[in-house]
């Protein structure tokens, strides 16, 4: 037994894929975006449920992740690696139809060479520089890549044209998307009027289904909407705004829970746990939970975090060690050793959604959740 358990709730993820779904046009697909393991929601327990609610589509970051995936995956599927592709899995990628982003003219160049060898085709997603300056090709060298592609038909099928938002979760960056938009137009203009005509074509992370639903073309690459959590909360309350609806249509899908390790009783003017950052100021009862930050419980909840215990809400009091933390159990005088303690998720009343990490911290729940533990042990529940 490990000392906390991850759930993972079906009808949680099912509820978030109708919403996307609810969304789009029916004809545009639906990427489900799993690397980080998932969001952290571990890439074996969401795949095989993902492809239940008939999501097939499997976007991750690197070649690594793809292997992941392709351990658990079932039928007609399609994994797209949108990042890194590392030598020893080059084979692999070709022999397995694997789809991956081309950005540069070498990593074309070297599958390509292979390819031809094996004589496989190679199905490629050209990523468009469009204004976030992280991978794509600038304009200057759309021309470039089309020569090299046209040169090669027989082994290589464009499948995809895509390009990724600079921060489209937040207006600030209103201007700079909208410009954005406007440069990957031009490129489908001008890759179409070069006789590349990809299948698909991409561009919209979860903040760009909220934003701009009506520019999805294709497909749409979505992670965190899946997970039952807002790419921010602007983007939150946008959308509530925008509809005059006061619930969320999201469920987070994860939940963590842990246990109490151990309860002491603590002196008036003792200080607790490491240094001197909390101090009690009364008789205080402590229980110890065997979780700290080499779990991926951020060392920034010191003195910050809450748990739910029984149903009812506590401190966690002191900073968060390695492998534990201390919570201030004063109030109660019901707990025991070995019960449940509520990292993440709901009781019957109380909840401690996973934003709650981010408002007394400045992570984004994306960091939150690709932080978490690989070891924990990931249950699916109803
Ligand atoms: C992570 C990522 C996504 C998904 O982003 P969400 O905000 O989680 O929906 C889409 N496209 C690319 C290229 C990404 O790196």
């Amino acid at each position: 037994m490990h000392n906390s358990i991850i759930q993972i709730s079906k009808s949680a993820l099912k509820n978030n894929i109708d919403f996307i779904k609810s969304l789009i046009n029916e004809s545009v697909i639906v990427s489900s975006v799993v690397k980080g393991n998932a969001y952290g929601h571990s890439i074996i327990g969401m795949v095989p449920i993902l492809q239940e609610l008939n999501v097939n589509h499997f976007s991750v970051y690197s070649s690594f992740e793809a292997k992941e995936v392709f351990k658990v995956v079932k039928n007609d599927f399609t994994i797209m690696i949108m990042g890194d592709i590392s030598g020893s899995d080059e084979d692999w990628i070709i022999d397995n139809s694997i789809e991956f982003y081309v950005f540069n003219i070498g990593r074309l160049e070297r599958m390509l060479s292979k390819a031809k060898k094996i004589k496989k085709v190679l199905t490629i997603h050209i990523e468009i520089e469009t204004g976030m300056n992280r991978t794509g090709f600038n304009q200057k060298d759309w021309l470039q890549i089309i020569q090299l592609v046209n040169a090669n038909k027989d082994f290589i099928k464009v499948k995809g044209l895509c390009t990724h938002f600079a921060g489209a979760e937040s207006l600030n960056n209103y201007v700079r998307v909208k410009k954005q938009q406007l440069v990957f137009n031009k490129a489908i203009i001008f890759f179409k009027s070069q006789e590349i005509i990809p299948q698909q074509i991409h561009c919209s992370c979860s903040a760009a289904v909220l934003a701009f639903s009506n520019k999805n073309y294709d497909m749409v690459r979505v992670g965190i909407l899946q997970y039952g959590l807002w790419p921010s909360r602007e983007a939150f309350i946008a959308y509530i705004s925008k509809l005059n609806i006061n619930t969320n249509p999201l469920k987070p899908v994860l939940s963590w829970k842990s246990y109490i390790m151990d309860i002491k009783h603590v002196s008036k003017g003792e200080f607790i746990g490491y240094g001197s950052s909390f101090l009690a100021e009364n008789e205080t009862i402590v229980a110890s939970v065997p979780i700290g930050y080499g779990y991926g419980y951020s060392r920034s909840l010191s003195n910050l975090g809450r748990v739910i215990i029984n149903n009812n809400r506590y401190s966690v009091i002191g900073t968060i060690n390695m492998n534990m933390f201390l919570v201030d159990i004063t109030s109660s005088n019901s707990i025991d050793i070995n019960d449940e303690v509520i990292l993440i998720g709901s009781s019957t009343d109380l909840d401690i959604p996973l934003s709650s990490f981010c408002n007394n911290t400045d992570q984004l729940n994306y960091e939150v959740l690709s932080r978490i533990d690989k070891d924990i042990p990931r249950i699916i529940i109803k």
